[in-house]
């Protein structure tokens, strides 16, 4: 039986308990969420992964995607991103490879990782077409559905699959055109198959097919966001307001259907739009949900994208977003590598964390480090933070004379003279 089956039931399943446990609420209130659509746990019936829940009221999840590319094939490098990324405190991967042996690729990720991991069945369809016609817009309407089945017998948890795009969709795009494009692969590849073929996306035509696909497979449906900005200018138009109606729309069908749905957001958006985007998102979803991708709050910093988006990542997860994708310092320049991994897997981590210390009220643990900062306890301070490692390094990498304080301020420490002359404890 499905999660939203046995929630609809009453019954408390072992992962809700396991949830509720991890983020220390009770476990109705787990089930209560996936019962009404406001909680998934992506779950597979054919591999054990760590239960990660994913919704409102809980504490706001880290995506880290990897894989090939058609210039980079290594899936050394790949599996190691995947550990990297779990070690660093990833809650789920993105496989997202477009190079290579898929199954072989996908196979040797899942089996490398505890994680929940999802995938974008398109862009398998759609390079397949390539190969096997010469051109994407050659890709077989029953290839995609096969190849959404066969990801989802590997053990996928989520897919991002692009729901939303239609005729309707396309239309505003063209209507208003756009100065940075398109940036989703998916929103790019399917666009160009339906304008050429003049056909409807089988996504949305054939929902009902692709919720039975994921229904038996008990594949949690993330509604891709093909029709996000990729530039700052673009932001919040309408070609990205309608798909966020469809899949809005589609997320009700989806839940009512019994397949837990989460749903996307952008993308490129500046921060003065970011609570609109949130609020407009949950309050047309019935508070699915919501997976922010970023967002990149400026055009202008490669190499910097991974603080640019913790920026807007920060805020969408204070305005409610549940689940954050990370962006890596290679954004927009290369394939990240394994040390691009592990700074976008930190930054999106603080980001969350500086969203829930508002959405959630979590603030515990930096009154702990307040705290322990006061009293120059520096082992606690690298047992609170978010990168013990790297804390302790560069503090090692310095060492004071006196051992007390630290070369900042050296011998006028001002934690250490107040300590010697007063007593601000709480
Ligand atoms: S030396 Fe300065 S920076 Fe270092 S612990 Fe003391 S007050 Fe803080």
């Amino acid at each position: 039986m499905s999660l939203i089956a046995e929630a609809k039931k009453g019954n408390l399943t072992e992962v809700m308990k396991q949830v509720a446990a991890e983020e220390r609420v009770e476990p109705e209130f787990v089930r209560r969420g996936i019962e009404n659509g406001r909680i998934v746990i992506p779950v597979s019936p054919y591999r054990h992964t760590k239960p990660c829940g994913i919704g409102k009221g809980l504490r706001t999840k880290v995506n880290a995607s990897i894989g090939t590319s058609s210039d980079i094939v290594d899936i050394d490098m790949e599996i190691e991103k995947a550990r990297v990324a779990e070690a660093t405190g990833a809650d789920t991967l993105m496989e997202l490879s477009t190079g290579g042996d898929f199954y072989d690729i996908r196979k040797k990720i899942i089996d490398s990782t505890t994680l929940s991991v999802g995938s974008v069945p398109l862009y398998q369809a759609f390079i397949e077409a390539i190969r096997k016609y010469g051109s994407a817009v050659d890709m077989k309407e029953d290839e995609l559905f096969k190849i959404t089945a066969e990801q989802a017998k590997l053990g996928t948890n989520f897919m991002a699959i692009h729901t939303g795009i239609n005729f309707v969709t396309v239309e505003r795009l063209k209507n208003q055109g756009r100065f940075g494009g398109l940036c989703s692969r998916g929103g790019a590849f399917m666009t160009a198959w339906m304008m050429h073929n003049e056909k409807e996306n089988p996504l949305y035509s054939e929902f009902d097919y692709l919720l039975e696909i994921m229904k038996e497979h008990e594949v949690t449906l993330s509604m891709g966001n093909g029709m996000r900005a990729g530039a700052i200018h673009d932001s919040t138009d309408r070609a990205q307001i309608q798909e966020l109606i469809m899949n809005s729309e589609l997320s009700d069908r989806s839940h009512e259907a019994g397949v837990q749905t989460i749903v996307e957001g952008p993308g490129h958006i500046p921060i003065d739009e970011i609570d609109a985007n949130v609020k407009l998102m949950k309050r047309l979803s019935g508070e699915k949900p919501f997976y922010m991708l970023g967002p990149l709050v400026t055009d202008i910093a490669p190499g910097y994208d991974h603080i640019v988006a913790a920026i807007g990542a920060s805020l969408s997860s204070a305005y409610g977003a549940d689940f954050i994708c990370y962006v890596t310092p290679a954004e927009h320049l290369a394939l990240p590598n394994v040390d691009d991994v592990k700074q976008g897997v930190i930054t999106a981590r603080i980001a969350a964390h500086i969203g829930d210390m508002v959405k959630n009220n979590d603030r515990g643990r930096d009154l702990e480090m307040g705290r322990a900062r006061r009293d120059l306890k520096w082992d606690r301070m690298y047992e609170l933070a978010i990168d013990p490692e790297h804390a302790r390094a560069v503090r090692d990498s310095r060492s004071p004379e006196d051992s007390e304080a630290c070369t900042m301020c050296g011998n006028y420490c001002a934690l250490k003279i107040v300590k010697q002359n007063f007593n601000f404890e709480r």
